[in-house]
Protein backbone atom coordinates (compact mmCIF):
# COMPACT_ATOMS: atom_id res chain seq x y z
CA UNK A 1 0.00 0.00 0.00
CA UNK A 2 1.07 3.61 -0.86
CA UNK A 3 1.69 5.63 2.18
CA UNK A 4 -0.39 8.98 2.18
CA UNK A 5 1.27 12.53 1.86
CA UNK A 6 -1.35 13.36 4.87
CA UNK A 7 -1.18 16.79 2.80
CA UNK A 8 -5.17 18.32 2.78
CA UNK A 9 -4.20 20.50 -0.48
CA UNK A 10 -2.58 17.52 -2.52
CA UNK A 11 -6.33 15.86 -2.05
CA UNK A 12 -8.09 19.20 -2.84
CA UNK A 13 -5.98 20.14 -5.45
CA UNK A 14 -3.97 18.25 -7.39
CA UNK A 15 -3.75 14.76 -6.06
CA UNK A 16 -6.97 14.37 -7.71
CA UNK A 17 -8.17 14.23 -11.53
CA UNK A 18 -8.52 17.61 -11.30
CA UNK A 19 -10.57 20.63 -8.97
CA UNK A 20 -13.18 20.43 -11.38
CA UNK A 21 -13.77 16.53 -10.68
CA UNK A 22 -14.45 17.79 -6.93
CA UNK A 23 -16.29 20.79 -7.70
CA UNK A 24 -18.76 19.32 -10.37
CA UNK A 25 -18.99 16.22 -8.55
CA UNK A 26 -21.25 18.97 -5.50
CA UNK A 27 -18.93 18.34 -2.89
CA UNK A 28 -17.98 21.38 -0.32
CA UNK A 29 -14.66 22.34 1.45
CA UNK A 30 -13.34 25.31 2.57
CA UNK A 31 -10.85 25.74 -0.45
CA UNK A 32 -13.78 24.88 -2.66
CA UNK A 33 -16.93 26.76 -1.34
CA UNK A 34 -18.83 26.66 -4.05
CA UNK A 35 -21.15 23.98 -5.17
CA UNK A 36 -21.57 24.37 -8.76
CA UNK A 37 -25.10 23.68 -10.89
CA UNK A 38 -23.16 21.13 -13.12
CA UNK A 39 -23.92 17.90 -13.39
CA UNK A 40 -21.36 15.30 -13.88
CA UNK A 41 -21.75 12.25 -14.95
CA UNK A 42 -19.51 9.65 -16.14
CA UNK A 43 -18.80 5.43 -16.44
CA UNK A 44 -17.92 4.39 -13.20
CA UNK A 45 -14.27 4.91 -12.38
CA UNK A 46 -14.12 7.71 -14.74
CA UNK A 47 -14.13 10.78 -12.52
CA UNK A 48 -12.16 9.26 -9.45
CA UNK A 49 -12.17 11.63 -6.42
CA UNK A 50 -9.23 10.45 -3.79
CA UNK A 51 -9.47 10.67 -0.51
CA UNK A 52 -7.60 8.92 2.64
CA UNK A 53 -10.95 8.30 4.49
CA UNK A 54 -14.42 8.23 3.58
CA UNK A 55 -17.11 8.05 6.44
CA UNK A 56 -20.32 7.56 5.07
CA UNK A 57 -23.33 9.23 7.08
CA UNK A 58 -22.89 12.30 9.22
CA UNK A 59 -24.85 11.40 12.18
CA UNK A 60 -23.80 11.76 15.77
CA UNK A 61 -20.87 9.09 14.85
CA UNK A 62 -19.89 10.13 11.32
CA UNK A 63 -19.09 14.12 11.78
CA UNK A 64 -16.94 13.30 15.06
CA UNK A 65 -15.45 10.77 12.84
CA UNK A 66 -15.10 13.15 9.55
CA UNK A 67 -13.08 16.32 12.36
CA UNK A 68 -11.12 13.26 13.82
CA UNK A 69 -9.80 12.12 10.68
CA UNK A 70 -9.04 15.16 9.38
CA UNK A 71 -7.70 16.75 12.49
CA UNK A 72 -5.51 13.49 12.18
CA UNK A 73 -4.08 14.75 8.79
CA UNK A 74 -6.08 12.28 6.69
CA UNK A 75 -8.24 13.53 3.89
CA UNK A 76 -11.47 13.34 4.28
CA UNK A 77 -15.38 12.93 2.39
CA UNK A 78 -18.44 12.82 4.42
CA UNK A 79 -21.31 11.28 2.20
CA UNK A 80 -24.11 12.22 3.80
CA UNK A 81 -28.15 11.42 2.15
CA UNK A 82 -29.45 14.27 4.21
CA UNK A 83 -29.20 17.74 3.81
CA UNK A 84 -27.03 18.59 7.31
CA UNK A 85 -24.52 16.91 9.68
CA UNK A 86 -25.83 15.30 13.03
CA UNK A 87 -28.26 12.63 12.11
CA UNK A 88 -30.78 11.49 15.25
CA UNK A 89 -29.30 14.31 17.41
CA UNK A 90 -30.46 17.90 14.51
CA UNK A 91 -31.88 15.70 11.50
CA UNK A 92 -34.43 13.48 13.88
CA UNK A 93 -34.27 16.17 16.49
CA UNK A 94 -32.86 13.92 19.37
CA UNK A 95 -31.37 17.17 20.79
CA UNK A 96 -30.72 16.16 23.86
CA UNK A 97 -27.07 14.13 23.75
CA UNK A 98 -25.94 12.01 26.80
CA UNK A 99 -24.26 10.42 28.51
CA UNK A 100 -20.89 11.92 28.92
CA UNK A 101 -20.95 11.71 33.12
CA UNK A 102 -21.17 8.65 34.60
CA UNK A 103 -20.97 8.14 38.52
CA UNK A 104 -19.63 11.99 39.34
CA UNK A 105 -16.90 11.43 37.01
CA UNK A 106 -16.78 12.37 33.00
CA UNK A 107 -16.27 9.42 31.12
CA UNK A 108 -16.87 10.82 27.42
CA UNK A 109 -14.90 14.17 26.11
CA UNK A 110 -13.44 15.08 22.91
CA UNK A 111 -14.94 16.30 20.11
CA UNK A 112 -18.42 15.40 20.33
CA UNK A 113 -18.40 17.09 24.16
CA UNK A 114 -16.45 20.21 22.84
CA UNK A 115 -19.71 20.63 20.04
CA UNK A 116 -22.00 20.13 22.59
CA UNK A 117 -20.81 22.65 24.73
CA UNK A 118 -20.22 25.03 22.16
CA UNK A 119 -23.86 24.83 21.07
CA UNK A 120 -25.08 25.29 24.57
CA UNK A 121 -23.08 28.14 25.17
CA UNK A 122 -23.58 30.07 21.95
CA UNK A 123 -27.43 29.86 22.76
CA UNK A 124 -26.77 30.83 26.40
CA UNK A 125 -27.67 27.60 27.80
CA UNK A 126 -26.69 26.07 31.39
CA UNK A 127 -25.00 22.40 31.71
CA UNK A 128 -26.79 20.17 34.01
CA UNK A 129 -24.73 19.98 37.48
CA UNK A 130 -22.82 16.96 36.91
CA UNK A 131 -21.41 16.71 40.41
CA UNK A 132 -24.65 15.00 41.67
CA UNK A 133 -25.46 11.64 40.37
CA UNK A 134 -29.34 11.96 39.36
CA UNK A 135 -32.28 9.29 39.91
CA UNK A 136 -33.55 9.82 36.29
CA UNK A 137 -30.49 9.42 34.02
CA UNK A 138 -32.20 11.61 31.97
CA UNK A 139 -31.25 14.36 34.00
CA UNK A 140 -27.81 14.60 32.83
CA UNK A 141 -28.60 15.06 28.81
CA UNK A 142 -27.74 17.54 27.58
CA UNK A 143 -30.18 19.41 25.88
CA UNK A 144 -29.65 21.72 23.37
CA UNK A 145 -30.69 23.74 19.61
CA UNK A 146 -30.49 21.15 16.98
CA UNK A 147 -30.10 22.74 14.23
CA UNK A 148 -27.24 24.97 15.93
CA UNK A 149 -25.13 22.13 16.03
CA UNK A 150 -25.56 20.85 12.79
CA UNK A 151 -24.09 24.66 12.18
CA UNK A 152 -21.32 23.91 14.21
CA UNK A 153 -20.86 20.70 13.31
CA UNK A 154 -20.42 21.53 9.38
CA UNK A 155 -18.17 24.41 10.61
CA UNK A 156 -16.07 22.18 12.39
CA UNK A 157 -15.52 19.90 8.91
CA UNK A 158 -14.76 22.36 7.14
CA UNK A 159 -12.08 24.08 9.66
CA UNK A 160 -10.48 20.29 9.73
CA UNK A 161 -10.57 20.43 6.16
CA UNK A 162 -12.97 17.66 5.53
CA UNK A 163 -15.15 17.32 2.22
CA UNK A 164 -18.79 17.33 2.63
CA UNK A 165 -20.95 15.91 0.17
CA UNK A 166 -24.83 16.15 1.16
CA UNK A 167 -27.79 14.63 -0.79
CA UNK A 168 -25.62 11.69 -2.40
CA UNK A 169 -25.00 8.03 -0.82
CA UNK A 170 -23.17 4.98 -2.20
CA UNK A 171 -24.28 3.56 -5.47
CA UNK A 172 -21.54 0.54 -4.91
CA UNK A 173 -18.37 -0.32 -4.13
CA UNK A 174 -15.45 -2.86 -4.40
CA UNK A 175 -12.02 -3.33 -2.62
CA UNK A 176 -8.75 -2.60 -4.05
CA UNK A 177 -5.11 -3.64 -3.17
CA UNK A 178 -4.83 -0.30 -1.06
CA UNK A 179 -8.26 0.37 -0.02
CA UNK A 180 -11.70 1.25 -2.15
CA UNK A 181 -13.35 2.23 -5.22
CA UNK A 182 -16.90 3.58 -4.08
CA UNK A 183 -19.38 5.17 -6.35
CA UNK A 184 -21.50 7.62 -5.31
CA UNK A 185 -24.38 9.16 -6.55
CA UNK A 186 -26.75 12.20 -6.08
CA UNK A 187 -28.67 14.22 -8.16
CA UNK A 188 -27.15 15.06 -11.10
CA UNK A 189 -23.95 13.93 -9.78
CA UNK A 190 -22.28 10.51 -10.79
CA UNK A 191 -18.29 9.38 -9.57
CA UNK A 192 -16.04 8.20 -7.65
CA UNK A 193 -14.18 8.13 -4.61
CA UNK A 194 -10.38 6.24 -4.39
CA UNK A 195 -10.06 6.12 -0.78
CA UNK A 196 -7.85 3.64 1.49
CA UNK A 197 -10.58 3.49 4.53
CA UNK A 198 -14.13 3.49 4.75
CA UNK A 199 -15.98 4.89 8.31
CA UNK A 200 -19.47 3.16 8.07
CA UNK A 201 -21.71 5.39 10.49
CA UNK A 202 -24.69 5.08 8.38
CA UNK A 203 -26.78 3.89 11.53
CA UNK A 204 -27.61 0.05 9.41
CA UNK A 205 -23.67 -0.69 8.79
CA UNK A 206 -25.47 0.05 4.77
CA UNK A 207 -21.99 -0.01 3.30
CA UNK A 208 -20.76 -2.61 5.51
CA UNK A 209 -23.56 -5.00 3.91
CA UNK A 210 -22.73 -3.76 0.21
CA UNK A 211 -19.08 -4.58 0.60
CA UNK A 212 -20.41 -8.28 1.47
CA UNK A 213 -19.81 -8.09 5.34
CA UNK A 214 -22.16 -10.10 7.79
CA UNK A 215 -24.81 -8.12 9.74
CA UNK A 216 -27.26 -9.12 12.48
CA UNK A 217 -31.40 -7.91 12.47
CA UNK A 218 -33.39 -8.21 15.11
CA UNK A 219 -36.85 -9.92 14.21
CA UNK A 220 -38.46 -7.64 16.89
CA UNK A 221 -36.91 -3.73 16.75
CA UNK A 222 -37.18 -1.11 19.20
CA UNK A 223 -40.19 1.25 17.60
CA UNK A 224 -38.97 4.61 16.13
CA UNK A 225 -40.49 8.33 16.83
CA UNK A 226 -41.49 11.29 15.16
CA UNK A 227 -40.13 14.16 17.21
CA UNK A 228 -42.16 17.15 17.10
CA UNK A 229 -43.88 19.60 20.12
CA UNK A 230 -47.34 20.37 20.29
CA UNK A 231 -48.34 24.36 21.52
CA UNK A 232 -51.57 25.70 22.82
CA UNK A 233 -52.19 23.73 25.28
CA UNK A 234 -54.43 24.89 28.59
CA UNK A 235 -52.88 23.40 31.14
CA UNK A 236 -54.99 23.95 33.91
CA UNK A 237 -58.48 23.10 32.35
CA UNK A 238 -56.99 19.58 31.62
CA UNK A 239 -58.64 16.72 33.81
CA UNK A 240 -56.87 13.54 33.89
CA UNK A 241 -60.03 11.19 34.23
CA UNK A 242 -61.75 12.36 31.18
CA UNK A 243 -58.40 12.98 28.60
CA UNK A 244 -57.90 9.30 29.97
CA UNK A 245 -61.23 8.32 29.21
CA UNK A 246 -61.54 9.76 26.10
CA UNK A 247 -58.23 8.17 25.19
CA UNK A 248 -59.40 4.73 25.80
CA UNK A 249 -62.62 5.07 23.76
CA UNK A 250 -60.43 7.10 21.00
CA UNK A 251 -58.25 3.99 21.03
CA UNK A 252 -61.53 1.38 20.56
CA UNK A 253 -63.16 3.30 17.87
CA UNK A 254 -59.88 3.81 15.77
CA UNK A 255 -59.63 7.59 16.13
CA UNK A 256 -55.99 6.48 17.85
CA UNK A 257 -53.67 3.66 17.30
CA UNK A 258 -50.90 2.14 19.98
CA UNK A 259 -47.91 4.27 19.86
CA UNK A 260 -49.64 7.47 18.98
CA UNK A 261 -48.73 7.94 22.75
CA UNK A 262 -46.10 5.90 23.58
CA UNK A 263 -47.06 4.79 27.14
CA UNK A 264 -50.84 5.19 26.94
CA UNK A 265 -50.76 8.01 29.74
CA UNK A 266 -52.11 10.69 27.19
CA UNK A 267 -52.30 12.91 30.62
CA UNK A 268 -48.51 13.63 31.00
CA UNK A 269 -48.06 13.41 26.69
CA UNK A 270 -50.36 17.16 26.89
CA UNK A 271 -48.17 18.18 29.61
CA UNK A 272 -44.79 17.31 28.19
CA UNK A 273 -46.37 18.55 24.71
CA UNK A 274 -45.75 15.48 22.99
CA UNK A 275 -42.15 15.61 23.38
CA UNK A 276 -40.54 12.36 22.66
CA UNK A 277 -43.79 10.75 23.06
CA UNK A 278 -44.90 8.51 20.30
CA UNK A 279 -43.88 5.22 18.90
CA UNK A 280 -43.81 4.14 15.15
CA UNK A 281 -43.99 0.34 15.07
CA UNK A 282 -42.01 -0.63 11.79
CA UNK A 283 -39.83 2.32 12.16
CA UNK A 284 -36.83 1.21 9.68
CA UNK A 285 -34.33 3.65 7.89
CA UNK A 286 -32.81 0.34 6.29
CA UNK A 287 -33.73 1.90 2.41
CA UNK A 288 -35.41 4.99 1.12
CA UNK A 289 -38.83 3.43 1.05
CA UNK A 290 -38.61 1.89 4.43
CA UNK A 291 -37.52 5.67 5.78
CA UNK A 292 -40.42 7.17 3.21
CA UNK A 293 -42.86 4.85 4.91
CA UNK A 294 -41.74 5.76 8.69
CA UNK A 295 -41.77 9.59 8.33
CA UNK A 296 -45.31 8.60 6.79
CA UNK A 297 -46.38 6.37 9.59
CA UNK A 298 -44.92 9.44 12.15
CA UNK A 299 -46.80 12.22 10.13
CA UNK A 300 -50.17 10.50 10.10
CA UNK A 301 -49.68 9.75 13.93
CA UNK A 302 -49.13 13.24 15.05
CA UNK A 303 -52.52 14.30 12.49
CA UNK A 304 -54.67 11.87 14.51
CA UNK A 305 -53.41 13.59 18.30
CA UNK A 306 -53.77 16.96 17.03
CA UNK A 307 -57.40 16.04 15.82
CA UNK A 308 -58.15 14.23 19.12
CA UNK A 309 -56.28 16.77 21.64
CA UNK A 310 -58.36 19.79 19.93
CA UNK A 311 -61.71 17.87 20.86
CA UNK A 312 -60.28 17.37 24.57
CA UNK A 313 -61.42 20.22 27.37
CA UNK A 314 -58.10 21.98 27.41
CA UNK A 315 -56.61 21.25 23.97
CA UNK A 316 -59.13 23.29 21.70
CA UNK A 317 -56.31 25.58 20.56
CA UNK A 318 -53.40 23.01 19.72
CA UNK A 319 -51.47 23.72 17.41
CA UNK A 320 -47.94 22.25 15.69
CA UNK A 321 -45.02 24.30 17.18
CA UNK A 322 -42.43 22.08 16.24
CA UNK A 323 -42.53 18.70 13.68
CA UNK A 324 -38.50 17.00 12.75
CA UNK A 325 -38.76 16.43 8.80
CA UNK A 326 -37.42 12.50 9.83
CA UNK A 327 -39.03 9.96 11.96
CA UNK A 328 -36.47 8.60 13.92
CA UNK A 329 -34.86 4.99 14.05
CA UNK A 330 -33.96 3.36 17.08
CA UNK A 331 -32.75 0.06 15.65
CA UNK A 332 -31.96 -1.59 12.14
CA UNK A 333 -28.90 -3.50 11.37
CA UNK A 334 -25.47 -4.78 13.59
CA UNK A 335 -22.47 -5.53 12.12
CA UNK A 336 -21.01 -9.20 13.12
CA UNK A 337 -17.91 -8.22 14.18
CA UNK A 338 -14.53 -9.41 15.63
CA UNK A 339 -16.12 -8.74 19.08
CA UNK A 340 -19.67 -8.60 19.92
CA UNK A 341 -20.51 -6.47 23.01
CA UNK A 342 -23.18 -8.57 25.21
CA UNK A 343 -25.59 -7.18 27.45
CA UNK A 344 -23.60 -9.44 29.91
CA UNK A 345 -19.83 -6.97 28.91
CA UNK A 346 -22.31 -4.06 29.29
CA UNK A 347 -23.83 -4.47 32.81
CA UNK A 348 -20.76 -5.73 34.71
CA UNK A 349 -18.27 -2.64 33.01
CA UNK A 350 -16.32 -4.88 31.44
CA UNK A 351 -12.94 -3.33 30.93
CA UNK A 352 -11.69 -4.57 27.43
CA UNK A 353 -8.20 -5.11 26.16
CA UNK A 354 -8.75 -3.41 23.36
CA UNK A 355 -11.37 -0.69 24.88
CA UNK A 356 -11.74 3.06 22.85
CA UNK A 357 -13.90 4.25 25.02
CA UNK A 358 -16.49 4.73 27.76
CA UNK A 359 -20.42 4.23 27.33
CA UNK A 360 -22.60 4.83 29.66
CA UNK A 361 -26.64 4.29 29.82
CA UNK A 362 -29.39 2.16 31.10
CA UNK A 363 -30.34 -0.77 29.47
CA UNK A 364 -33.02 0.82 27.21
CA UNK A 365 -35.64 -1.18 25.30
CA UNK A 366 -38.53 0.58 23.75
CA UNK A 367 -41.57 -1.56 23.13
CA UNK A 368 -45.62 -1.49 23.17
CA UNK A 369 -45.31 -0.84 26.96
CA UNK A 370 -43.45 2.06 26.43
CA UNK A 371 -39.97 2.18 27.91
CA UNK A 372 -38.66 0.86 31.38
CA UNK A 373 -35.13 1.82 31.56
CA UNK A 374 -33.06 -0.83 33.76
CA UNK A 375 -30.45 1.32 35.28
CA UNK A 376 -26.62 0.12 35.99
CA UNK A 377 -25.43 -1.09 39.54
CA UNK A 378 -23.27 2.12 41.21
CA UNK A 379 -20.10 2.43 40.26
CA UNK A 380 -20.41 0.67 36.86
CA UNK A 381 -18.52 1.94 33.43
CA UNK A 382 -19.08 -0.08 30.53
CA UNK A 383 -16.75 0.16 27.96
CA UNK A 384 -16.32 -0.26 24.03
CA UNK A 385 -13.72 -2.63 22.53
CA UNK A 386 -12.43 -1.84 19.05
CA UNK A 387 -13.40 -5.45 17.76
CA UNK A 388 -16.90 -4.28 17.61
CA UNK A 389 -16.47 -1.35 15.44
CA UNK A 390 -14.84 -4.21 12.52
CA UNK A 391 -16.61 -6.31 10.56
CA UNK A 392 -15.76 -9.89 11.40
CA UNK A 393 -13.09 -10.71 8.49
CA UNK A 394 -12.92 -7.32 6.82
CA UNK A 395 -10.14 -5.08 5.53
CA UNK A 396 -9.91 -1.10 5.59
CA UNK A 397 -14.05 -0.57 6.73
CA UNK A 398 -14.58 0.31 10.03
CA UNK A 399 -17.82 1.92 11.69
CA UNK A 400 -19.28 3.60 14.72
CA UNK A 401 -23.05 4.37 15.86
CA UNK A 402 -25.37 2.51 16.54
CA UNK A 403 -24.50 -0.35 14.08
CA UNK A 404 -21.65 -1.88 16.47
CA UNK A 405 -21.60 -5.48 16.90
CA UNK A 406 -23.89 -5.72 20.04
CA UNK A 407 -26.08 -8.06 21.34
CA UNK A 408 -29.68 -6.20 21.11
CA UNK A 409 -29.63 -5.49 24.88
CA UNK A 410 -26.62 -4.02 24.83
CA UNK A 411 -27.04 -2.37 21.95
CA UNK A 412 -30.06 -0.45 23.64
CA UNK A 413 -27.38 1.05 25.64
CA UNK A 414 -24.95 1.71 23.44
CA UNK A 415 -26.35 3.32 20.86
CA UNK A 416 -26.84 6.62 22.97
CA UNK A 417 -25.36 9.81 21.25
CA UNK A 418 -22.57 10.31 23.59
CA UNK A 419 -21.47 6.42 22.99
CA UNK A 420 -22.11 6.96 19.19
CA UNK A 421 -19.33 10.26 19.18
CA UNK A 422 -17.16 8.62 21.63
CA UNK A 423 -16.74 5.89 19.31
CA UNK A 424 -16.92 7.98 16.18
CA UNK A 425 -13.47 9.63 17.26
CA UNK A 426 -12.17 6.62 17.73
CA UNK A 427 -13.23 4.91 14.37
CA UNK A 428 -11.83 8.55 13.19
CA UNK A 429 -8.32 8.00 15.06
CA UNK A 430 -8.07 4.41 14.35
CA UNK A 431 -9.36 5.38 10.28
CA UNK A 432 -6.46 7.80 10.05
CA UNK A 433 -3.58 5.91 11.60
CA UNK A 434 -4.59 2.92 9.09
CA UNK A 435 -3.64 5.20 6.76
CA UNK A 436 -0.55 5.84 7.71
CA UNK A 437 0.77 3.12 8.58
CA UNK A 438 -0.58 1.19 5.20
CA UNK A 439 -2.57 -1.47 7.34
CA UNK A 440 -5.98 -2.59 8.29
CA UNK A 441 -7.87 -1.02 11.21
CA UNK A 442 -7.35 -4.31 13.75
CA UNK A 443 -3.60 -4.40 12.79
CA UNK A 444 -3.27 -0.34 14.34
CA UNK A 445 -1.66 -1.27 17.71
CA UNK A 446 -4.00 -0.15 20.73
CA UNK A 447 -1.66 1.66 21.92
CA UNK A 448 -1.30 4.02 19.23
CA UNK A 449 -5.03 4.72 19.14
CA UNK A 450 -4.89 5.54 22.68
CA UNK A 451 -2.35 7.80 22.35
CA UNK A 452 -3.83 9.37 19.30
CA UNK A 453 -7.19 10.05 21.10
CA UNK A 454 -5.86 11.37 24.12
CA UNK A 455 -3.84 13.96 22.32
CA UNK A 456 -7.66 14.86 21.22
CA UNK A 457 -8.97 15.20 24.22
CA UNK A 458 -10.98 12.19 24.48
CA UNK A 459 -11.47 9.58 27.59
CA UNK A 460 -9.19 6.52 27.58
CA UNK A 461 -10.78 4.26 29.81
CA UNK A 462 -8.89 3.25 32.59
CA UNK A 463 -7.60 6.90 33.02
CA UNK A 464 -10.87 8.07 35.01
C1 LIG B 1 -36.57 8.77 19.07
C2 LIG B 1 -35.22 8.53 19.60
C3 LIG B 1 -34.91 8.91 20.90
C4 LIG B 1 -33.63 8.75 21.38
N1 LIG B 1 -33.32 9.21 22.64
C5 LIG B 1 -32.03 9.36 22.97
C6 LIG B 1 -31.66 10.08 24.13
O1 LIG B 1 -32.51 10.50 24.90
N2 LIG B 1 -30.34 10.28 24.38
C7 LIG B 1 -29.37 9.80 23.54
O2 LIG B 1 -28.19 10.08 23.75
N3 LIG B 1 -29.69 9.04 22.48
C8 LIG B 1 -30.99 8.83 22.16
N4 LIG B 1 -31.34 8.10 21.06
C9 LIG B 1 -30.34 7.29 20.38
C10 LIG B 1 -29.40 8.06 19.49
O3 LIG B 1 -29.97 9.30 19.12
C11 LIG B 1 -29.02 7.28 18.23
O4 LIG B 1 -28.83 5.92 18.49
C12 LIG B 1 -27.73 7.85 17.66
O5 LIG B 1 -27.93 9.21 17.36
C13 LIG B 1 -27.30 7.08 16.43
O6 LIG B 1 -26.17 7.70 15.88
P1 LIG B 1 -25.55 7.12 14.53
O7 LIG B 1 -24.45 8.04 14.15
O8 LIG B 1 -25.26 5.68 14.67
O9 LIG B 1 -26.73 7.22 13.48
P2 LIG B 1 -27.49 8.50 12.97
O10 LIG B 1 -27.38 9.65 13.86
O11 LIG B 1 -28.86 8.01 12.61
O12 LIG B 1 -26.71 8.87 11.64
C14 LIG B 1 -26.74 8.11 10.47
C15 LIG B 1 -26.50 9.07 9.33
O13 LIG B 1 -26.23 8.34 8.14
C16 LIG B 1 -26.99 8.88 7.07
N5 LIG B 1 -27.14 7.77 6.13
C17 LIG B 1 -27.81 6.61 6.34
N6 LIG B 1 -27.65 5.80 5.26
C18 LIG B 1 -26.86 6.48 4.40
C19 LIG B 1 -26.34 6.17 3.11
N7 LIG B 1 -26.58 4.99 2.54
N8 LIG B 1 -25.56 7.09 2.48
C20 LIG B 1 -25.30 8.30 3.07
N9 LIG B 1 -25.78 8.64 4.29
C21 LIG B 1 -26.54 7.73 4.94
C22 LIG B 1 -28.26 9.36 7.72
O14 LIG B 1 -28.90 10.33 6.95
C23 LIG B 1 -27.74 9.93 9.04
O15 LIG B 1 -27.34 11.27 8.92
C24 LIG B 1 -32.64 8.18 20.55
C25 LIG B 1 -32.94 7.75 19.27
C26 LIG B 1 -34.22 7.93 18.78
C27 LIG B 1 -34.52 7.52 17.37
Amino acid sequence: MKSSKFDRRSFLGKTVAGTAVIAASGLVSRVDAEVTPEPMKGESGENIIRADVLVVGGGSAGHVAAIQAARAGASTIVVERNSQLGGTTTTAGVSFPGLYHAWGKQIIAGIGWELVTQAVELNGGTLPDFTQVPDKHWEHQVFLNGQLYALLAEDACLEAGVSLAYYQFVHKLRSTDDGWLVDIMGQGVEYTIACKQIIDCTGGAEVVAMAGFERVRSDIRQPGTLMFKIGGIERKKLDKAVIQKEYQKAIADGRLIKGDCANGNMHSFLLGSGANNNHIFGADSATAGTQTQANLAGRKSLMRLLKFIRKLPGGENAKIEKMMTETGVRETSRIVGETTLTVNDYTSGRMFDDAVCYSFYPIDVHDEHGVKPEPLDPGTFPTIPLGALIPKKSRNIIVAGRCLASDRLANSAARIQASCMAMGQAAGVTAALAVKKGCTPLDVPIADIRNLLREHSAIIPGEI
